[in-house]
């Protein structure tokens, strides 16, 4: 379900804004609003031969049908919440979507100019700002942003997959801004990271959603998750952004912003109290060591690692440096760059994903597939699949890779294993490419548990491997049929659930007969809630976003080791 909103004085003009997200990264930023929703970006504008009008007014009939259906359920739920001005808001959209004058305009333009949905839509909005630019009453104007905004969600259900395009110089307009958009991907986030943008919120997006995983890496304040429907935020608007409490306000009164400084502070205070934990041991009050590492995808997370003391990088996400290219990067590029983040651990031990695309990361699927795009891409060809079906690619990183073991401690994780024969042919794919660079240590090879079929056959599978890292983020999903990017899905993404924590178990297990150490590197490794089981299951490394590390770290430290049998 997606977060709500709250207007406390005026529903119509959205003055003081409260809403609330679906999940955030961490931290508090206040400042101005930078706003690129879906009607930013560019519609498509076709014309359309005569036998195609039916076919582009059933496009259109799908959309209204699409939002109608949508719109209700969000009234619905704000109603059940108690939200009643901005559900009677939301009705007010609704009956738009219903007035034979708005459609019949839309349809039109179909009709007699051969323009393409999206184009007539758009068209037509652009043609009743004009008509409402000449209207005196004030009132009436902030009608039109009503109309205008449900234009650009019905614009929406024709490019729902894809995120709003973001060009780098309007990137570059996010400095010191909080952007405002439709959907973000990973790229974007750190595009507009590196420009200087002091936050996102981001309507579109679930519990763990790869941007969310990517401003949790960086530390970047954000929102996924969030209704925007019922308010209009304009650039240059006064925005307070809590990703520590998954909230917004926008137009925040002075009492607000006091509030917020003083939270600010408090929350600088305890930071600052955590930071003594930088340099204390990994271990429980009883002495047992559990290791507590970083996830990252940039060397510039780094600085981040260093600073909260990680015993050394769980997860390195190879694809998200790749995130931005057109060609797999050569062996020399990919060479220098895990070079460069081996040498920086300073003999900390670093875990190399191979590279996972497909699914919800994107990067070079269509070159590697000459797919654009899969029917139901979480269950198709990603991670393990997709390399073995592309043996250059694994060979090259492999190659980068080995080439890399004298700088430093490595070993190498592959993703998505569902079973042993990924793995072995993964090991003589390395042993092919050590034997070719005259390298005598091949590096450990582990697979990722992030399937229920991985857990299920954990016993089979550490035979081959020499670790195992639970990736909790894609258990929890596959297990439980519950998407991890979607705002709706967020009930049913649950890492409560008694499966999971069997899965966990049985993969424990099955580590510990074959002598082979376990990790954790999925979001549930940095959940204070998870610690004790972790430890008292005797988990070797739990591996998780820099900024969660002094946390557990600290719980971990008040914790008595009593091991489970499991
Ligand atoms: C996981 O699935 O838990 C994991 C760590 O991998 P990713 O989040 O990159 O899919
Ligand atoms: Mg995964």
């Amino acid at each position: 379900m997606s977060g709500n909103l709250q207007s406390t004085s005026d529903a119509v003009t959205c003055k003081r804004l409260y809403g609330q997200a679906a999940t955030g990264s961490c931290g508090i930023v206040i400042g101005k609003a930078r706003t690129l929703l879906a009607g930013a970006s560019p519609v498509p504008e076709l014309y359309i031969n005569a036998k195609d009008v039916a076919e582009e007014q059933s496009r259109l009939t799908d959309a209204l049908a699409l939002t109608v259906r949508e719109v209700t359920k969000e009234i619905e739920s704000l109603t059940h919440t108690g939200h009643h001005e901005v559900a009677a808001i939301m009705e007010a959209h609704k009956l738009m979507l219903e007035d034979e004058e708005f459609i019949v305009g839309i349809r039109r333009l179909i009709r007699e100019q051969k323009m393409n949905a999206e184009w007539a839509i758009h068209q037509h909005l652009n043609d009743l700002r004009k008509a409402f630019s000449d209207v005196r009453d004030d009132y009436l104007k902030e009608r039109f942003q009503d109309i205008w905004h449900i234009g650009q969600r019905l614009l929406q259900k024709f490019h729902r997959n894809t995120p709003t395009m973001m060009s780098e110089e309007q990137a570059a307009s996010c400095t010191s801004a909080i952007l405002v958009t439709h959907d973000i991907s990973p790229a974007h986030v750190i595009m507009i990271w590196r420009m200087g943008a002091a936050g996102i919120i981001v309507e579109q997006g679930g519990v763990n959603a790869h941007s969310m995983i990517v401003a949790r890496g960086i530390g970047l304040p954000m929102l996924m998750g969030v209704n925007l429907h019922g308010c209009t935020i304009r650039d240059g608007d006064d925005i307070i952004l809590d990703a520590e409490q998954c909230c917004f306000i926008v137009h925040p009164q002075t009492s607000d912003l006091l509030e917020y400084r003083r939270f600010m502070s408090a929350l600088g205070v305890v930071a600052e109290d955590l930071g003594h934990f930088a340099n204390r041991p990994s271990c429980s009050k009883d002495g047992h060591r559990m290791a507590l590492m970083a996830n990252i995808e940039f060397s510039e997370e780094l600085v981040a690692v260093h600073r909260c003391g990680a015993d050394g990088i769980g997860l390195f996400r190879t694809e998200f440096m790749f995130l931005r290219d057109s060609q797999p990067p050569d062996e020399e590029r990919q060479y220098q760059q895990y070079r460069d983040i081996v040498e920086q651990m300073h003999g900390r031990p670093c875990t190399f994903r191979l590279l996972d695309i497909g699914g919800d990361k994107p990067a070079m699927f269509q070159l590697l597939t000459g797919m654009e795009t899969e029917e139901n891409p979480a269950l198709g060809l990603r991670g393990i699949r997709l390399l073995l079906a592309n043996e250059d690619v694994l060979r090259t990183q492999l190659r980068a890779l080995l080439r890399c073991s004298t700088h430093g401690r490595m070993q190498i994780m592959i993703p998505m294993v569902n079973q042993p024969e990924e793995v072995t042919a993964v090991r003589q794919y390395m042993k092919q490419c050590a034997d070719e660079l005259g390298i005598n240590n091949e590096l450990p090879l582990g697979c990722m548990i992030e399937t229920p079929a991985a857990a299920l056959i954990a016993d089979e599978l550490a035979q081959v491997s020499d670790f195992f890292s639970i990736g909790s983020n894609d258990l929890i999903q596959y297990t439980l049929a519950a998407d991890r990017e979607s705002v709706h899905c967020r009930d049913y993404y649950n890492a409560s659930h008694p499966a999971i924590y069997r899965l966990i178990e049985m993969t424990v297990q099955a580590a510990r007969q074959a002598g082979i150490p376990v990790a954790v590197c999925g979001e549930l490794a940095g959940n204070t809630e998870w610690t004790e089981t972790f430890l008292n299951f005797g988990v070797d490394a739990l591996s998780m976003a820099t900024h969660r590390i002094l946390a557990v770290r600290n719980l971990l430290s008040r914790l008595r080791y009593v091991p489970v049998q499991v």
